[in-house]
């Protein structure tokens, strides 16, 4: 029997890709957070790694992930918290 690997889609470049692949995004109580490790509770979605897929956010692609009305600051400070998230991921990368 074949093991199941979950397939995810970004929601900026609609492609699907596997679920560890991607940024799980949670809308929590204080607002749209990263989440790592992929177990907050809350409706999620998931965007993949890299800076063409933040550009590609915006109120409409997110509103309708989230089932939700999403706000213009909260897209903009979403846009810089996972900036900085997916440099330092790379930095981490060039590290090594
Ligand atoms: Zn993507």
């Amino acid at each position: 029997m074949a093991r199941k690997i979950p397939i995810r889609t970004c929601i900026g470049c609609r492609e699907r890709k596997e679920k560890k692949a991607l940024i799980r995004l949670v809308k929590g109580e204080e607002g749209i957070e990263i989440d790592p490790t992929g177990k907050k509770a809350g409706r999620g979605f998931y965007l993949c790694p890299r800076r063409e897929c933040i550009d590609k956010l915006n109120l409409k692609n997110l509103s309708h992930a989230l089932r939700a009305e999403v706000r213009e600051e909260e897209l903009k400070k979403l846009k810089e918290v996972l900036g900085s998230y997916v440099e330092s991921q790379e930095k981490e990368v060039n590290n090594v």
